[in-house]
């Protein structure tokens, strides 16, 4: 746990969004086949720099965009997951659950390196590609970077990643 900032800034956007399907799985439980129109929010702890920003609110918008473009109207499959079997045959990806088969085009299809397409796991995905995304853009940030997937309005799902 590092040190917490006294500096934040927090972006929550109507457009930073996605529509995706997906659902939860464990051992002896599938949810239905779903949807969600998720909603994200990001906030990021740093110093203030030279300019008086933690971050250009520009940037934080930008890379977080960025990021929900690539999970929009996909379908979610968590590739580490312990109870799906998921394999991809020519254009297709089959995923075998217990007697249930789906089979999905593959251009629909993000593999996410998640156990499952929760909210909860989700933030933490959406939080890393945010840290990696500012990374490859050259921005290192000092302090934790916090993500918030809402399921629907209202019911929301946190990461912070230190
Ligand atoms: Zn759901």
């Amino acid at each position: 746990m590092s040190e917490r900032k006294q500096f934040r800034v927090y972006v929550s956007k109507d457009y930073l969004k996605f529509n995706a399907a997906h659902f939860i799985a464990y051992k002896g439980f599938r949810e239905a086949l779903h949807g969600h129109n998720y909603g994200v929010s990001v906030q990021i702890e740093g110093d203030l720099g030279e300019q008086g920003y933690v971050l250009d609110f520009s940037i934080v918008k930008n890379v977080a965009k960025r990021v929900c473009d690539r999970l929009d109207e996909r379908m979610l499959l968590p590739a580490q997951s312990d109870c799906l079997e998921i394999e991809t045959r020519g254009s297709q990806v089959v995923v075998r659950f217990e007697d249930d088969e789906f089979a999905f085009p593959a251009k629909d299809v993000l593999l996410l390196p998640l156990v499952h397409t929760s909210a909860e796991e989700l933030a933490r995905y959406v939080a890393g590609e945010i840290r990696r995304e500012l990374e490859r853009d050259g921005i290192h940030v000092a302090g934790a970077i916090e993500v918030g997937v809402a399921e629907t309005p209202g019911q929301t799902a946190y990461y912070r990643d230190r």
